[in-house]
């Protein structure tokens, strides 16, 4: 098939060759001093030591003085290695993990984007991070006025009355959302029973309301993968707590009826749940809280330049109208004349659903979403929104005719395909993932939303440049092309990586996580 950017699949290179200019994203995964590297108790027990102690002279046997109880036995079989052993293991192991400093990482619903160093190295400054969470207030002073500013700042750009920034990660956000929301009927004296959620729903929605003591309801989306007012309205009755909505929703798809949809379940005494994972694409043009959300969770780390991945730290700030303000959680920052004090107490809050966790929220977190609202500014965060649309519709119309487009609605920050135009040579959504790998890209999310079968679910984000993305679209039409003429090369994708198509299922059910001695490793 003819190559319309010139870009050359990464495959095709010599093995060895380092990538050159252009390669942007691909094809620089020289396999020549990737190492295979052994677990670190496979090295060859040496009677080498990591340190060099000046051996017990003085009156004082440390062996002696502590408490049997607490010293640490002999480990059977544990390596005894030199600092440059342990040094080059980690470093290599390091090498064999992809991340958005490596390359593309598309993955939709993550939004997986480069993140500025300059928020890191603010996170990084001694005064916040060194920062005890248990400080009183007059000595951290400083870190109170951020928190204050945050808030501040995620209620403005989202339309809402007040923000907690507590939250450790998005479900936890909703968790914090659904009680809030429950708060709010007891205190009108009925907590209500059921939830409603449209079938294109992230999993943690339904599992949010559940963990509330909710019955879930789903409510179908329509064939243009929107919710319709109609189908809401017949779910709708007074026993609805809320109704659970991401706009767009996970297919990428403006709920363009969210206002009769909020009418709807107003009118019935309900709230509106936003999940504000998708808020990427709406950041300075449009506001959740204009839309008649009344709670809305943020994910810092998919929008606000924290680096996403790897299990966390996350943040989950959850912004909120003026009817659940009473029901915030504890601790609250509150401005005093030129002050900053945290609200501990729940005497002076006694409506608050209480405290989520231990301390106040993830700090560095909160230092990085700070320097990139201070450094973008309105314009900037508008522009972010406009390039992540721009760059997912780009995607889209250069794949279209090669790969089937469940549906035909405009979509925004991120799109989502399916194998149903490979099926006839019997490729799936996971073949063609695995083999993304050798061309050198992140797979995106797949087989995700569930209501979209075989789904491949695009979210290039605003900050990858045009080059990027040519040489993901070229790497997607090459596959595009193996699937016909060369089904089983497919099949056994991915050939590049030092491990190469895992067993997943046995992965999943019989997950080996440790170590003990005298195990075998395959
Ligand atoms: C990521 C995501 C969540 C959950 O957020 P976490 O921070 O991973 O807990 C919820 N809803 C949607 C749509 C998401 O994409």
């Amino acid at each position: 098939m003819a190559n319309p950017t010139g870009w050359k699949p990464s495959m095709e290179k010599e093995s060895g060759s380092g990538g050159t200019a252009g390669d942007v994203g691909a094809g620089g995964a020289t396999r020549g001093l990737a190492y295979e590297e052994p677990l670190v108790f496979e090295h060859a027990a040496s009677e080498r030591v990591g340190a060099s102690l000046p051996a017990v002279t003085g009156k004082v046997d440390p062996a002696k003085e502590i408490p049997a109880a607490l010293l640490r036995g002999e480990i059977e079989g544990m390596p005894s290695l030199a600092e440059l052993d342990v040094v080059r293991h980690f470093t290599r192991l390091s090498t064999w993990n992809h991340g958005i400093d490596t390359g593309f990482y598309p993955l939709g619903s993550c939004t997986m984007k480069y993140n500025p160093k300059s928020s890191e190295a603010a996170a990084r400054l001694p005064g916040f991070a060194a920062a005890h969470p248990l400080l009183p207030d007059e000595m951290c002073q400083g870190s109170l006025e951020l928190m204050f500013k945050l808030e501040r700042a995620l209620s403005e750009i989202s339309g809402f009355a007040a923000t907690t920034i507590s939250p450790a990660a998005g479900a936890h956000g909703e968790l914090t959302g659904v009680m809030m929301i429950r708060a709010y009927h007891l205190a009108r004296g009925n907590a209500r029973k059921k939830v409603l959620i449209p079938d294109t729903a992230h999993g943690t929605n339904p599992a949010t309301a559940a963990l509330n003591g909710y019955r879930t309801v789903e409510v179908k989306s329509g064939p243009d993968g929107r919710l319709h007012p109609e189908a809401v309205k017949a779910a709708m009755d007074e026993e609805v707590a809320a109704i659970m909505i991401t706009n767009p929703n996970t297919l990428g798809v403006f709920e363009s009826d969210i206002a009769a949809i909020a009418e709807i379940v107003h009118a019935k005494g309900g709230l509106v749940y936003g999940d504000g994972a998708n808020l990427n694409a709406l950041l300075g043009v449009a506001r959740p809280g204009d839309m008649g959300f009344d709670v809305m969770q943020f994910n810092l780390h998919k929008t606000f330049a924290t680096p996403h991945g790897g299990g966390g730290p996350g943040s989950g700030p959850v912004a909120v109208k003026a009817s659940l303000v009473p029901f915030l959680p504890l601790p609250l920052v509150v401005q005093e004349g030129p002050a900053y004090r945290l609200v501990t107490d729940p005497k002076e809050r006694p409506q608050s659903i209480g405290r989520l966790r231990e301390f106040h929220g993830n700090m560095g977190m909160f230092v990085r979403a700070w320097a990139l609202i201070r450094e973008l500014g309105p314009e900037g965060l508008r522009r972010c929104a406009e390039l992540a649309v721009l760059n997912a519709n780009y995607v889209r119309a250069r794949l279209r005719d090669v790969y089937h487009l469940p549906y035909e609605t405009d979509s925004l920050h991120e799109v989502v395909f399916t194998d149903k135009l490979q099926k006839g040579a019997d490729i799936s959504t996971m073949d063609v993932a695995k083999r993304l790998i050798d061309h050198g890209f992140h797979p995106p999310t797949v087989y995700f939303p569930l209501v979209v079968s075989g789904a491949l679910m695009i979210e290039p984000t605003e900050t990858e440049a045009k080059e990027t993305l040519d040489a993901f679209v070229a790497g997607m039409r090459a596959i595009a092309e193996q699937a016909r003429s060369d089904p089983d090369g497919l099949h056994a994708a991915p050939q590049k990586p030092v491990r190469a198509r895992l067993d997943e299922v046995r992965a999943a059910r019989k997950p080996v996580l440790r170590w003990t001695p005298g195990m075998k490793v395959e």
